[in-house]
């Protein structure tokens, strides 16, 4: 115990002030559903590392699977020779891509990393320079990343310039146009695509942009899923002006945002990616992210361009292709199909509640990625003057409270956005009794905000 003393002191002088902290302690341990520290404290994790450890944590068969790898080779760089579980990996990815001409793969160590690889190749591929993103929208915080980051000040702010040729516009979400949570999404897409429009004929000419780039649920910006009429949309002026589309699953995808049926977010609408960028729960916590995008276009970048010294490092692969199998075998996504409808319908009891209902505006999302959005009895906490979610008398900043009070009583949950949200981040292969356990305490810890 003085062991981890000394190190909680050491960490609290020599740990770079720059690095965030939702709870004290050190994490000692994981198992399934739950996390252990120092002192001695077991929390249900529902964050999942912020959607990594989605088959839980210490996964005997991905860390098996990893160790055995350790043994035989940890290294190969792959701009020297291929390693055998880059090729594994490739061969489970295969089946499971959202569409078959999604058949040419990199793989790198982060999301962020990712990200900037596609954009890269994007730009490459169609000598264009312009990249347009969404407000909100959430890709990382490395340079280019970080330019195409558009959901809060903080990650940015002094830091400029950034990656030139970017431009926003309002991803289709009802605080994005000051309008009621009760807006039809039908009107938020038809706004959103319009300004899309408005932006290739006022700012940037469409045959000088390279990409758009789109979370399929929009994450750090409030966990609101990309409306399928929207990516459509998207989808219709890439194609009528030569542009890419690059789809970012890196959250939402594997299972995360699944309906069930697949593993991808965006599958539901059935919308071609031209790239598409995966991290997160590819790795189950080991380091590995992928740029998928396909060969017709691949092709034509010259071998060199593209890498890095861990870029697809042997035993990040075989956890990653261990993550595939345990999904098959294990059948994951029966169990998210099941899951997601008891914890939507346990969120929404307790909105409806008589006590709790005028202070939880929404309760959203897709598959086991779930928003429930609280009201603000001011403005919204980005300090943006609005009566949109404006309720007399709601508490103030309500979702970090909810948030802290929850971990106190040993439940690990996390806010997102600007606005007063909370989400629900829990295991994909999360147990029934360990759902209503995190809905209870939820409960609790609103009530108690609320009183
Ligand atoms: N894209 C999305 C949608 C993300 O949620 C994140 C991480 N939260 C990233 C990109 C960046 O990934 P990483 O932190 O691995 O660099």
């Amino acid at each position: 115990q003085s062991d981890f003393q000394a190190l909680r002191e050491l960490g609290a002088k020599h740990i770079t002030k720059g690095v965030g902290r939702v709870t004290e302690g050190i994490m000692v341990k994981g198992e399934g559903s739950y996390v252990y520290y120092d002192d001695g404290r077991k929390m249900l994790d529902f964050t999942c590392g912020i959607g990594v450890t989605n088959l839980g944590h210490a996964n005997e068969r991905i860390s098996g699977a990893a160790a055995k790898q350790c043994m035989q080779l940890v290294h190969s760089q792959c701009s020297i020779a291929m390693n055998e579980p880059y090729l594994r990996l490739i061969q489970r990815l295969l089946p499971v891509m959202p569409h078959s001409s999604l058949d040419s793969f990199f793989f790198w160590n982060s999301g962020s990393e990712a990200v900037e690889a596609s954009i890269k190749m994007a730009r490459y591929l169609t000598g264009r320079q312009n990249v347009i993103c969404m407000q909100g929208a959430y890709h990382g915080r490395t340079y280019g990343a970080m330019a195409v980051t558009k959901s809060k000040t903080i990650y940015s702010e002094f830091t400029g310039p950034w990656m030139p040729g970017v431009y926003s516009i309002p991803f289709p979400y009802w605080h994005h146009f000051n309008v009621p949570p009760s807006t039809p999404t039908s009107e938020l897409v038809s706004q959103s695509l319009y300004q899309l429009d408005l932006l290739l004929v006022q700012q940037i000419a469409p045959k000088e942009t390279a990409c758009i780039i789109v979370e399929s649920v929009l994450g750090e910006g409030g966990y609101v899923p990309a409306p399928p009429e929207f990516l459509k949309g998207l989808r219709q002026t890439c194609d009528k002006h030569g542009i890419l589309l690059i789809i970012d699953e890196v959250q939402a995808g594997f299972g995360r945002a699944s309906d069930g049926k697949g593993l991808f977010a965006i599958e539901e609408s059935g919308v071609k990616p031209d790239i598409m960028v995966i991290a997160k729960g590819l790795g189950n916590g080991f380091p590995i992210s992928g740029v998928i995008s396909r060969r017709e276009l691949t092709d034509r970048l010259k071998p060199g361009s593209m890498g890095g010294t861990y870029a697809g490092n042997a035993v990040c692969c075989a956890a990653a292709a261990e993550v595939l199998d345990v999904f098959r075998e294990e059948k994951i996504l029966d169990n998210i199909a099941v899951r997601s409808n008891q914890l939507f319908t346990s969120l929404r009891s307790v909105q409806s509640s008589p006590s709790l209902s005028p202070y939880i505006l929404d309760v959203r999302g897709k598959g086991l990625m779930i928003a429930v959005e609280f009201a603000s009895p001011t403005s919204t906490t980005s300090g943006v003057i609005t009566d949109v979610g404006v309720v007399q008398g709601a508490p103030e900043k309500m979702a970090s409270r909810v948030a802290k009070k929850c971990i106190e009583k040993g439940m690990l949950i996390l806010t997102t956005s600007v606005y007063e949200v909370i989400r629900f981040i829990p295991p994909l292969n999360v147990s029934e009794e360990d759902v209503k356990k995190g809905v209870a305490i939820f409960e609790e810890a609103v009530s108690e905000v609320v009183r």
